[in-house]
């Protein structure tokens, strides 16, 4: 791992632009499950059931089962810490060296370790938004906590109240800033993705046709491994970048 660690502390050093792109892996340190991993909700209730129930037309249509569902499977996020890795990338932004990061992650644990610069393409789960066009009052997650029913309703409308997350069948969130960070880095960094959710791998791919620098930093393989000028396997992703950073 030496190798891995002096390479890419000497790219992130030689670099004008770097910006990271983070996935549910960068946040199983914290303690919050990838999908697709060992403990993930696709591997326990499978993939279709969750698209199914966590897009927008059974919001629409069905808000009692979207909720039931979503409430059960679907984690406050509000007691939860974040990882080293966390604190490492907004020590590499303060230290001028990391630019930008965008996440497909809706824990909130970037913003939480102090990155200031962050692109949460698929929204925020703690955070909620009334329905109603003309209301669109915000909420906390304590107020859903608490609320005696299972949808959710807002108190001044009684529209219901949607997360503000980004459900299946939605647009991304933050589409231009997401797509401007990534086209114009100079080098990205990968951290924890897959690859295989759509359109931010599409982001990725497009970056790897402009020939600039791709490290990417995952446990297992990723759709984008073959472009990569270096790649990291590891799920000890926290005390990977604590030694780049030493090294800075
Ligand atoms: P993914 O599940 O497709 O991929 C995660 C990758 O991270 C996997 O390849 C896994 O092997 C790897 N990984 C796991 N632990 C790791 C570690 N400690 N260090 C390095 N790599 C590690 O995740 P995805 O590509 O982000 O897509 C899943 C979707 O689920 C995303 O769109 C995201 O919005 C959502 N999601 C978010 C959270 C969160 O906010 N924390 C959690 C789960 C899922």
């Amino acid at each position: 791992m030496y190798k891995e660690i002096e390479r890419t502390a000497l790219m992130l050093k030689t670099s004008r632009n770097t910006v990271v792109v983070t996935g549910a892996g960068i946040s199983t340190e914290a303690g919050i499950p990838d999908f697709r991993g060992e403990n993930g909700i696709y591997r326990r209730l499978g993939e279709d059931k969750v698209m199914e129930i966590i897009n927008k037309d059974c919001f629409n249509s069905n808000p009692d089962h979207f909720y039931l569902f979503y409430r059960q499977n679907f984690q406050s996020y509000a007691e939860i810490q974040p990882s080293h890795a966390h604190f490492a990338l907004a020590e590499l932004e303060e230290r001028g060296l990391v630019k930008a990061i965008v996440t497909q992650n809706i824990d909130g644990l970037h913003q939480k370790a102090g990155s200031r610069r962050v692109y949460s393409i698929h929204g925020s789960a703690d955070r909620y938004y009334c329905t109603n066009r003309s209301c669109q009052q915000g909420y906390d997650q304590e107020y859903v906590d608490s609320y005696p029913l299972t949808v959710p309703c807002c108190e001044t409308c009684d529209a219901i109240l949607k997360p503000d997350v980004v459900l299946f069948g939605e647009p991304i969130k933050n589409y231009y800033d997401a797509v401007h960070a990534i086209s114009g880095a100079h080098l990205l960094v990968v951290i924890g993705s897959s690859l295989t959710v759509y359109p931010l791998a599409g982001f990725v791919r497009d970056y790897c046709n402009s020939n600039q620098d791709l490290i990417i930093i995952n446990k297992g393989r990723t759709e984008m491994d073959y472009a990569a000028t270096l790649k990291v396997d590891t799920n000890r992703t926290g005390d990977f970048l604590n030694q780049v950073l030493d090294r800075l």
